[in-house]
């Protein structure tokens, strides 16, 4: 494992910038890495690994810096759930582990640092002198990993009955006897208009 330093550099040149989302999300995956016993995740470990990330925000970016996981990978998973959090799963031993940072920790910025008047600097500061336990709640889970979600899975294709897009195998929805894509299913995040 590198150092959060060292890390808070990559972070920093991925995401664009430097601030308490990377500090966090940087700690998180270290924290999560620690845990499982993997100090090696971008050389001899980098297909032990599969992360589920639940916050589309700085976080996420800087958890994908420290653990290497890409979604086009198929190692980084997204659950658009809103929570700064994400689990790390070992592949090899199927341990599983879930880090939440708490909702306290903002909090206790300000009371560690109230004379720093600036939120993000003050939780940047703060977030790198909290003890794991101050930041952190964690949880052994079992996440359970069918084979097409395994980094490397070669799956067939379907096509669906209605537009005549291909779908990954299992990714499509079977519905009176037809196979469908999610948005001819009725699940479209888009709507189609008339140019
Ligand atoms: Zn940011
Ligand atoms: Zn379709």
């Amino acid at each position: 494992m590198k150092s959060l330093d060292q890390y808070l550099c990559d972070a920093e040149q991925a995401h664009g910038h430097l601030c308490a989302g990377q500090v966090l999300g940087v700690r998180l995956a270290m924290l999560g890495l620690h845990k499982l016993g993997i100090d090696d995740p971008h050389g001899k470990d980098r297909k032990r690994l599969v992360t589920f990330v639940e916050i589309d925000r700085c976080a996420t970016d800087a958890v994908a810096v420290v653990t290497g996981c890409r979604l086009g990978k198929r190692a980084l998973k997204f659950r658009d759930w809103g929570k700064v959090a994400a689990t790390f799963v070992d592949v090899n031993s199927g341990r599983a582990i879930r880090v939440a940072a708490k909702e306290s920790s903002k909090a206790r910025a300000r009371e560690m640092h109230p004379e720093i008047a600036d939120k993000n600097q003050q939780q940047m500061l703060a977030y790198r002198e909290m003890s794991d336990e101050e930041l952190f709640a964690t949880l052994w889970v079992k996440v359970d990993l069918p084979p097409e979600e395994f980094p490397g899975y070669k799956g067939e294709r379907v096509v669906c009955e209605a537009c005549g897009e291909g779908i990954n195998f299992r990714k499509e929805v079977r519905r009176d006897g037809k196979v469908l894509c999610r948005a001819c299913a009725g699940e479209s995040y888009f709507q189609h208009i008339a140019e």
